[in-house]
């Protein structure tokens, strides 16, 4: 692919650069990590009043068809993450602008892309991803919840786990086994579902430190219209597995990390240790450069993502490559910076705590996205069977 910008591309990028430098200001201290969005009333107000931001300029429907009101391209849309990533400034709903709205256009039918694709663009209904359960996460295809077909509803009863900021989702998107005889991966269907209807109770689950942005859903007698599905009936898997490679592909991820380095670099020209600027001790240059060349590496992995999604080209591999790559790069980074800061980079809140905690917090949700989006295990074996051609092992 070609990587230079034309100059319609670059004022574009300019101005995606500018708000979110301007939302920067506003953005309160608390707001550290991604998991803060949903744990703190004020970081998940700050990131709706980004969202209605970014909807008044047209920004939450990059790259959808003009019968959608969409606006720019693909390139647009990397460019826009690389910003947001480079600020870290929330507002665009992972779940609903990320990954659901480009799988519904592909996948939906035209009712369903009508009545849900407004309300994400303009940045009014935030969405919740109900997919894993207490006994099906890498295996999601052994899910047990089940949807039964009652004239026009489906009855929903079971339960889901791990649900990021389900406490604070309006909507959310599902599987649930619809045919119990059917053979496996033919057997589900992919539902879109209001939060507060009655019968799904949403149950925190708290962190040892009392936070609590991840949840449980349990579904007793949930009536849900039959017409809120997504693709054929039975055939959720294949809308899942459409989903999971927007869900995979990370810019943002990224740029965020390339902020973290240069701040980074900044501590290390501005503290001494053993009355020499720790920037001058030739360690710790030696792992920063390193660091500073497998983030070109993950720009470069990603910007050829987002290039085989503008053409429809992506395959569940690439996306799996790109995600082990920035999520175990992120690891590293954070095993590395925590390393650099010494012991009060373990400290979060604390006034010894360096670069305002940020490091603690970090350490913790780099970790994480080895786990979320289908382990790093499960991505290894997608590229050995689908990518490489080689043989499951028994
Ligand atoms: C922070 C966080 C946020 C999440 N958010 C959501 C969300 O919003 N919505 C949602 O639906 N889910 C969410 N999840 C769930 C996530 O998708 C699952 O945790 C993940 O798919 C793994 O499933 P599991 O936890 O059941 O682990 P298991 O599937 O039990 O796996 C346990 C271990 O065994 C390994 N393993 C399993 N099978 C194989 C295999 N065939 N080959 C090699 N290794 C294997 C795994 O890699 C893992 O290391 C989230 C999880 C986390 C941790």
């Amino acid at each position: 692919m070609d990587f230079s910008l034309t100059e319609e591309q670059k004022a574009r990028r300019r101005e995606f650069y500018d708000t979110c430098k301007e939302l920067d200001k506003k953005k309160p201290p608390s707001l550290v990590g991604f998991e803060a969005i949903y744990e703190l009333d004020e970081c998940w107000e700050y990131n709706l009043s980004c969202a209605r931001e970014f909807a008044k300029r047209g920004w939450l429907a990059l790259a959808w068809p003009p019968e959608y009101d969409g606006r720019g391209d693909m390139m647009d849309k990397v460019l826009f993450a690389e910003a947001r990533g480079y600020y870290g400034i929330p507002g665009v709903d992972i779940f609903g602008v990320q990954m659901l709205a480009p799988t519904l256009l592909q996948a939906a039918s035209e009712e369903i892309n009508r009545e849900f694709l407004p309300p994400i663009a303009r940045g009014e209904v935030m969405w919740c991803e109900l997919w894993s359960e207490p006994n099906a996460g890498s295996d999601l295809a052994t899910l047990s919840a089940t949807a039964v077909r009652k004239g026009d509803e489906y009855i929903i009863n079971g339960q889901k786990t791990w649900n990021t900021g389900a406490h604070r989702a309006d909507w959310g998107f599902g599987v649930f086994k619809t045919d119990p005889s059917a053979r496996k991966h033919h057997n589900m269907t992919f539902i879109l579902l209001d939060m507060k209807t009655a019968g799904i109770t949403v149950r925190p689950i708290p962190y040892l430190d009392g936070s609590a942005p991840y949840c449980e859903v349990y579904f007793d007698d949930a009536h849900v219209p039959a017409r809120n599905i997504v693709g054929q009936e039975h055939e959720g898997w294949a809308v899942v597995n459409l989903l999971a490679g927007f869900e995979r592909s990370g810019i943002n991820e990224i740029m965020s990390m390339l902020r973290g380095l240069e701040q980074l670099v900044a501590y290390c020209n501005q503290t001494k240790r053993h009355g020499q600027p720790l920037a001058r001790n030739p360690l710790i240059r030696n792992r920063l450069a390193e660091l500073a060349c497998e983030l070109e590496a993950a720009r470069a992995l990603a910007y050829r993502v987002a290039d085989l999604q503008n053409r429809n080209e992506m395959s569940l591999m690439d996306a799996s490559a790109g995600k082990i790559f920035f999520s175990e790069l992120g690891e590293r980074f954070a095993f590395l910076a925590t390393d650099i800061l010494g012991p009060y980079g373990q400290v979060r809140t604390s006034r010894w705590a360096p670069l305002n905690g940020v490091w603690e917090k970090m350490f913790h949700e780099h970790f994480i996205t080895t786990i979320s989006m289908g382990t790093n295990e499960i991505q290894r074996n997608i590229i050995a069977w689908y990518g490489l051609g080689l043989p499951r092992m028994r």
